[in-house]
């Protein structure tokens, strides 16, 4: 029999003697069954959750047959959501920026199908994860052992009655679960319940540790424009609670995720930003940072704190990203909160940053520096930080900010990876890389880029991270959408000539280095990609017409040229260019590989983009190397222009555009835009007379 250090009797806080079939208490000898490494300590009161329960069985039956994994993705095949909900290490993106200590403890209050659990285990020294259905605690069991994960307390219960000894956590994530909380403990008023447990946490949470906590803004604006809330209906948390009462009594319609009954009346309460601050003072807590989750808590791709300029500046660098076609996307409402700063009070969602009343004041941002700075040394001291976060679903590497928090003037980057030891490979070979242009730059006068510094590595959650220099400034791509429509063709043609000057400078300089040591494999990728399909197999024999690709000769290149990643560092066009994001950088790739990088990155402003669909994308691609517009001629200009700088001869183009796609769809295969760039191969295997003829 064992006792456990974080675990006491909920009802008595004496010790828990733990033996393999229950958990008795030494001091008033209450007993709790152990099911198979699960402490049951309650069953739920209702079934709760995404699907319906005899589905959620079912699931649990498929996992333990078939693995989890697996079990997900063929259930949820058709909801990218759920996928990500269940499968996506970047639910936890957030704890790269905490900087926790080695080996810390973990609580996951409410943890569904485990992801975050899942996520923090490979990273913390010991979880404990508590959940109240049983199917969902069991397939939690079940996706730990088939992953080899032994370092996660199992915990069936309420998030009501708490089994922990005080300080016991470095951190707490109570991720969409503070607003049932009124749900659950149905004999009082929803905020004194939670205020309670709140209380509760905090009594766990360690003097210094990070309580975390994902939930919806009151007043959002998807809220405001009619959202379903917790309730079931819409625009519920807008009103004044006993109003929402009211009128949840009188639409009589069963809750959102839980069969509660409408008579019960509002209790899913959320609150604005202010109520938050209240509402955690109230349990001896306070609030460190709040950041605005974009598109949400379940997936916190992008972390910015809610600040006037910081939130600003993150809405506008976002609908500059083509990749992103967010440019339309979001309301009339969403761009004026954006431009006049409100965007902050109407952020949809919210992740909560907070830490002990009472505990020494620590700013997670100043921790996070310090952190850093204690291992890099010559990584600069900022003032007043703040840092954002982003990344992207399914992504191997998350990109921590610090900014100056009054001027929101980016200081250095932390490039950390979520995934395992090979993406953390990845990001040291990004530094290496940077390390070696950066030297080979230096090297050069009157080069005509500029690349960032690079600072440093650390060990933040078990994984290695670099750090390097910010570029403050405004991406390429962001200096053409922010003009007027009309003016997006015009702009390009005046620029577009010089970065494809940049583009053969980048691969110049990196001729005269030592080099990327790693390649890009490029036979072998295009052959694989070659043998897919009747259009694919003609590219790839026009590929191989070109000896440069048939002898696998290639040249070293940036790997993914783009406009946004290009910076121009004083925020205009005519200032200084820096080449950003060395990732991808290798030896091995055809010639004019970046040039063609650069120029499918400006296809959507293009007249025919419409920044909603992939078809206008697909359009957009036709016209520009297969048309006869202005387009046409701005991209052929460019071409011949690459051609004559970097002394390949015109007859090879089609065979290195050839190569350029194949590659490329090689690399976007099973992510977002696959299948644009699946169309871009179809349509160009149909036109290389047209090809030939324009360029
Ligand atoms: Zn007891």
């Amino acid at each position: 029999m064992r006792t456990d250090t974080r675990l006491e009797c909920p009802v008595c806080s004496g010790e828990f003697r733990i033996s393999p079939d229950e958990v008795r208490c030494g001091k008033c000898g209450r007993r709790w069954p152990v099911d198979d490494e699960i402490v049951v300590l309650s069953g739920a009161q209702r079934y709760w959750g995404e699907v319906s329960e005899a589905d959620a069985l079912q699931f649990l039956r498929d996992a333990e047959a078939h693995g989890w994994e697996q079990a997900a993705r063929s259930r949820f095949a058709d909801e990218p959501d759920m996928l990500a909900y269940l499968l996506d290490w970047q639910r936890a993106s957030w704890v790269s920026m905490l900087a926790l200590p080695p080996g810390f403890s973990a609580l996951d209050v409410g943890a569904g199908y485990g992801a975050i659990t899942h996520a923090l285990a490979r990273v913390a020294g010991e979880v404990c994860c508590v959940e109240a259905v049983p199917a969902r605690i069991q397939f939690i069991r079940t996706r730990l052992r088939q992953s080899n994960i032994a370092n996660v307390q199992l915990i069936q219960g309420s998030a009501l009655s708490m089994p922990f000894k005080e300080e016991s956590f470095d951190l707490i994530v109570v991720n969409g679960v503070l607003e049932w909380i009124g749900e659950w403990s149905t004999t009082r008023n929803p905020r004194a319940a939670q205020v309670s447990f709140l209380s509760v946490l905090r009594r766990s949470l360690k003097r210094d540790g990070v309580l975390l906590v994902g939930i919806e803004n009151r007043f959002g604006y998807d809220e405001i424009r009619g959202a379903v809330d917790h309730s079931g209906v819409a625009y519920t948390s807008l009103m004044p609670r006993r109003v929402a009462s009211w009128y949840l009594r009188l639409r009589r319609r069963s809750q959102y995720r839980t069969a509660t009954s409408p008579d019960a009346g509002y209790r899913t309460y959320t609150y604005s930003l202010r109520g938050y601050n209240r509402l955690l003072r109230d349990s001896g807590l306070r609030l460190a940072e709040a950041y605005w989750a974009e598109p949400g808590y379940n997936q916190p791709y992008n972390l910015t704190p809610i600040d006037r300029r910081m939130v600003r500046e993150k809405f506008l660098s976002r609908r500059s990203e083509p990749s992103q076609a967010p440019r339309r996307r979001g309301g009339l409402l969403k761009r004026l909160a954006a431009a006049s700063g409100a965007l902050g009070f109407v952020a949809p969602e919210f992740v909560l940053v907070a830490g002990r009343e009472n505990a020494a004041p620590r700013d997670p941002s100043r921790h996070f520096v310090n952190v850093v700075r204690a291992a890099c040394p010559e990584v600069p001291d900022v003032l007043r930080p703040a840092m954002t976060l982003s990344t992207y679903a399914w992504a191997a590497k998350s990109v921590v900010t610090v900014l100056d928090r009054q001027t929101a003037r980016p200081a250095w980057v932390v490039k950390t990876s979520n995934g395992g030891q090979a993406l953390s490979e990845q990001v040291c070979r990004e530094f290496e890389a940077l390390q070696r242009v950066n030297r080979a730059v230096k090297a050069v006068p009157d080069a005509p880029l500029t690349v960032p510094i690079p600072m440093g590595r650390l060990t933040l959650n078990g994984r290695v991270c670099s750090v390097e220099q910010a570029i403050p400034g405004m991406s390429a791509a962001r200096l053409v959408f922010r003009s007027a429509r009309r003016q997006w063709t015009p702009t390009l043609e005046r620029h577009l000539p010089t970065y494809v000057r940049c583009a053969d400078a980048v691969s110049r300089i990196l001729l005269k280095t030592d080099g990327p040591r790693t390649s890009a494999d490029l036979l072998p990728r295009i052959s694989r990609v070659g043998a897919e399909g009747p259009e694919m197999s003609a590219l790839l024999a026009a590929a191989m017409s070109s000896q440069t690709i048939s002898e696998g000769r290639g040249c070293v290149q940036h790997g993914d040229f783009t406009l946004e990643n290009l910076v121009h560092t004083g925020g205009s066009f005519d200032t200084p260019v820096a080449v950003i994001d060395w990732e991808h950088c290798a030896c091995g790739f055809p010639p004019l590989y970046d040039v063609f990088s650069l120029l499918v990155s400006a296809l959507p402003a293009h007249p025919e983009f419409d920044g909603q669909s992939e078809v206008g994308w697909v359009e957009a691609f036709d016209d520009a190397f297969f048309g006869h517009s202005a387009w046409t001629a701005l991209f052929s200009n460019c071409l011949a222009s690459a051609l004559t700088l970097a002394s390949v001869r015109r007859e090879d183009l089609w065979a290195l555009f050839s190569a350029f796609l194949l590659a490329r769809y090689d690399h976007f295969r099973h992510k977002r835009m696959s299948a644009v760039h699946g169309e871009f191969i179809r349509r160009a295997a149909a036109s290389e007379a047209s090809f030939l003829d324009a360029h």
